[in-house]
């Protein structure tokens, strides 16, 4: 068992240099503040499959009732290589004793409620992107968190007591 529990985490949260216009968001209340306290996997689900840094932006649409992950100028859909990619990921955490994941809000890929997902007639500010809707799914009792609600002390405090309720549940 390990000493502090696995947390994954979207690796830009760490400063590393995956975001798709080469810009650093190192998150540092989350680094440093909840990185005292648990180990951290990081997961980037654009690069780990195959996207360069930088790359053309990406949003989510509605296409015939199915939401699809589409490059914003040259209209490309990456939809297939993504979900392949998170297909095998899942399987790869699923064996890692994880206690927890950070997303990083407002991306595509990663955000748990805060994806742009483009309809017809009007834009979803509120969606999930692809990785953490099925990271979700597969995992339903594992604590998750966006960056943003973990810049509050009381909110960090309260995610880490699920994720070490959690590790406690795999020493018994
Ligand atoms: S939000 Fe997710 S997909 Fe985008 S750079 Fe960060 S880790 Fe990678």
């Amino acid at each position: 068992m390990q000493s502090k529990p696995l947390v994954g985490i979207s690796s830009c949260l760490l400063g590393e240099n995956v975001r798709y216009n080469g810009e650093v968001k190192l998150n540092p209340a989350v680094k440093y503040e909840l990185g005292e306290r648990v180990s951290f996997i990081p997961v980037c689900p654009e690069t780990e499959s195959g996207m360069p840094v930088p790359r053309e932006p990406m949003d989510l649409f509605e296409v015939n009732g199915v939401v699809r992950m589409i490059t914003l100028e040259s209209q490309k859909d990456k939809t297939e290589v993504v979900s392949d990619w998170i297909e095998s990921k899942l399987k790869e955490l699923s064996v890692l004793k994880l206690c927890g994941f950070v997303f990083k809000s407002r991306s595509p890929s990663c955000a748990m409620n805060s994806a742009n997902i483009h309809f017809d007639s009007r834009i979803d500010p509120n969606g999930e992107g692809l990785f953490a809707k099925a990271f979700m799914e597969r995992f339903p009792l594992l604590p998750v968190e966006e960056e943003g609600r973990l810049q509050n002390a009381v909110e960090r405090d309260r995610f880490l007591k699920k994720v070490f309720l959690i590790h406690q549940s795999y020493c018994r």
